[in-house]
């Protein structure tokens, strides 16, 4: 099944809005296992709405959304060219216009003839209350394709969206289930991992798809299977990723989700690990990424800002002459914290982080996005040191923290 989106508004186009309704729509449908190919944008004008409507109708489309340009104003004109393009007149529909009528009185406004425009539908049109305001939402049956015209605000697009329109897709429609797991690989790069999956993949039951979907340096394999018993759906898939277990082994997380601080709570409740940070370059950062996530006490201890040489000194406990003798930003430095976070917060775990988030350079001359990351784990340390001279101040402090939860795997 596949879907067409075309978005409605000069506002789009002259960048005064940024489109997200395209994007809520598409990830909607994906969820249901309908694929969206074409998504345009277009001024609120009569002669484009038309074309690409046209275009819409002649391509292989099951589903045709619009958005936009369906209020009472004169530069709403969806509505009047669906009508036209369905040979069809406008007709007063009375739900829809008692429904706005009650709006109307509930906040204390006056109807005008512009208002009662909204009640008026193709006559062929199925219409659909838009409880979050008071556009109708159009839902028209034409040569096998559904065409689907929304109200250009977000909050009712997404909220109709959500609660209305997908449910009465998917029961109309009886689609078929679709059932998603990821497993994130680390420490492999993308090349050899395709080979070593190579035969697996081709293996794969018809009905399973597979994505390799690279960030940082993990990946993301997501398999997606698609058809009509749910249960044989989630076996099927269950039965491919223990192939992938014991192809990958140690490589392989399985998780429902790619946010690294959730990736890494389980990895430590999994193994039974406590943790704890020690934070100069990163402010906290870490320590508020891990705590995001809900029951990080299981296994978060604390952690510390230790931004000056006597927060190192006095909380962490850093030997004066250790501080006096290193260069802050240093392998000595990061070792010393993280060794000394282990024992103030007794954790299996403990990360530092120091270096150089710019713009300017620190008091040594360190060059800026210079950085060390510890990690101490049960006696064992290891520093790891990363140069990134082109990033922001905001972007330096973000990448070290993934980076420093990111290394707990290796
Ligand atoms: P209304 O009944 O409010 O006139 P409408 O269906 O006519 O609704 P528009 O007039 O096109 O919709 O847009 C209403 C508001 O929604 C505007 O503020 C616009 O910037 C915003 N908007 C429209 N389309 C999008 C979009 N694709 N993504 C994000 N915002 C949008
Ligand atoms: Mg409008």
């Amino acid at each position: 099944m596949k879907a067409y989106i075309i978005i409605i508004g000069d506002e789009i186009l002259s960048g005064r809005t940024l489109d997200t309704n395209s994007n809520f729509i598409a990830s909607e449908l994906d969820k249901i296992g309908i694929s969206t190919f074409k998504i345009v944008t277009i001024p609120d004008q009569v002669f484009q709405i038309k074309n690409q409507i046209k275009d819409a109708f002649a391509s292989e489309a099951n589903f045709i959304f619009t958005t936009g340009g369906l209020g009472p104003t004169k530069d709403d004109k969806t509505k009047q060219v669906i009508t036209d393009f369905l040979n069809d007149t406008l007709v007063l529909h009375r739900p829809s216009l008692d429904y706005i009528k009650q709006i109307y009185y509930k906040n204390n406004r006056v109807m005008n003839p512009l208002t009662y425009n909204q009640a008026m539908v193709p006559s062929k049109s199925e219409v659909i209350i838009n409880k979050y305001g008071t556009a109708p939402i159009l839902w028209t049956l034409k040569d096998s394709k559904l065409l689907i015209n929304l109200p250009g605000v977000p909050y009712e697009t997404c909220g109709m969206l959500k609660e209305v329109i997908i449910p009465k897709i998917k029961n109309d429609f009886q689609l078929d289930y679709i059932i998603r797991e990821s497993a994130i690989v680390i420490d492999i790069p993308e090349s050899e991992l395709a080979i070593k999956l190579e035969n697996w993949e081709n293996n794969l039951p018809e009905f399973i798809s597979l994505a390799y979907l690279p960030s940082g340096s993990k990946i993301e394999l997501r398999l997606t299977a698609i058809g009509k018993n749910k249960i044989y759906l989630q076996n099927s898939i269950q039965n491919e990723i223990n192939k992938l277990n014991s192809l990958l082994g140690k490589n392989l997380i399985i998780s429902q989700t790619t946010r690294i601080e959730e990736i890494i709570g389980n990895f430590l409740i999994k193994n039974n690990l406590t943790i704890s940070v020690a934070e100069s370059l990163t402010g906290g950062s870490i320590s508020k990424k891990i705590t995001s996530i809900s029951g990080s006490s299981r296994y978060y201890k604390g952690g510390v800002t230790a931004y000056s040489k006597e927060a190192k000194k006095n909380v962490l406990m850093i030997k004066e002459e250790i501080l006096k003798e290193n260069n802050i930003v240093s392998e000595t430095i990061a070792k010393e914290m993280a060794i000394h976070c282990s024992s103030l917060f007794n954790s299996d775990i403990s990360i530092s982080t120091t270096g150089v988030a710019g713009p300017n350079s620190d008091e040594f001359n360190n060059p800026v996005g210079l950085a060390f990351v510890g990690i101490y784990y049960k006696g064992d340390i290891v520093i790891k040191k990363y140069l990134f001279p082109n990033l922001t101040r905001e972007e330096m402090i973000a990448r070290i923290t993934y980076k420093s939860l990111e290394s707990l795997y290796f």
